[in-house]
């Protein structure tokens, strides 16, 4: 049986009618309210709280619940459709960028944009990891000022 690469993610995107969710293996379907959900994320890639997510789906589905979309968001980050990204202390936000990438969080306006890691083996190679230890995943956060915020004069700021 042939199973979905991820790199059929962007046909999931895509509205097909009606009836059931799609197939994603045998022990996952993405039901209508996942799909909402992933839409939302797909639609708007600015890595979005859960709560934020909510607020975007309440307008496709009107009667969905905050618990339903920590539900589906909880479902797309375990079948790996969907990353989840936590910054700081701050509430987990929700990334369908599947790529390797490292984000980039603008300290003065707040915005998470996605950097593309353009050599992922030399990234490897230039971190120390202990001989022996198995890295499963890289999450990597750089913080600044993004380049509108950087055009800004200090004196500005604030
Ligand atoms: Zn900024
Ligand atoms: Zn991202």
């Amino acid at each position: 049986m042939a199973r979905k690469q991820s790199s059929d993610i962007s046909e999931l995107s895509s509205p097909t009618g009606e009836g059931g969710g799609l197939a994603l293996g045998p022990e996952f379907r993405l039901t209508k309210q996942r799909r909402e959900v992933f839409e939302v994320l797909t639609g708007q890639r600015d890595h979005p709280t859960a709560t934020e997510v909510f607020v975007r789906v309440k307008e496709r589905v009107p009667g969905i619940s905050l618990a339903t979309v920590y539900n589906c968001l909880e479902t797309l980050t375990q079948s790996g459709l969907v990353r989840q990204v936590n910054l700081d202390r701050a509430p987990s936000r929700y990334c369908p960028n599947l790529n390797d990438h490292a984000h980039f969080h603008c300290e003065a306006c707040g915005t998470i944009s996605d950097i593309d890691i353009r050599d992922a083996a030399a990234l490897t190679e230039a971190l120390d990891t202990a001989p022996g230890s198995v890295t499963h995943r890289t999450e990597i956060a750089l913080r600044g000022l993004c380049p509108s915020c950087a055009a800004v004069p200090k004196a500005l700021q604030n």
